[in-house]
């Protein structure tokens, strides 16, 4: 079945994108935690952290480029920032499609809840 962020990636349901490439996409999530925060998700329909494999290394690792300049665009790379992957029932995952959260805009607290 066709998760909520495949319909974004698909543009049957809108998204306030700030970054598309061949590999993945960014908008803002619609709930946010912080004053900014925006989602990060691969265009390949990834599951989660659990279902990657080792063919998947050169997509995480461009994830990541893609998450340092997008902390930079958006402002938020001189003070700071937070990148989290909820995993499974137990980390908090919502939606089945692997996203990195990056949320920044204001000195975040730890530990999470
Ligand atoms: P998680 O709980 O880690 O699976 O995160 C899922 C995130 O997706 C939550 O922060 C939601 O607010 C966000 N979200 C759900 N639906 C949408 C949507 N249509 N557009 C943007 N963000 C969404």
């Amino acid at each position: 079945m066709s998760t909520i962020f495949q319909k974004i990636i698909d543009r049957e349901i809108p998204a306030k994108i700030v970054f598309e490439d061949d590999k993945c996409l960014a908008f803002h999530d619609v709930n946010p935690q912080a004053p900014t925060h925006v989602l990060l998700i691969p265009k390949q329909p990834v599951e989660s952290i659990d279902a990657l494999t080792d063919a998947d290394a050169a997509l995480l690792g461009h994830m990541w480029l893609v998450v340092r300049d997008l902390a930079r665009q958006l402002g938020l790379a001189e003070d700071g920032y937070r990148v989290v992957v909820n995993c499974g029932a137990d980390g908090g995952q919502t939606v089945d499609h692997l996203h990195f959260h990056l949320l920044g805009g204001r000195s975040l607290t730890w530990p999470p809840g």
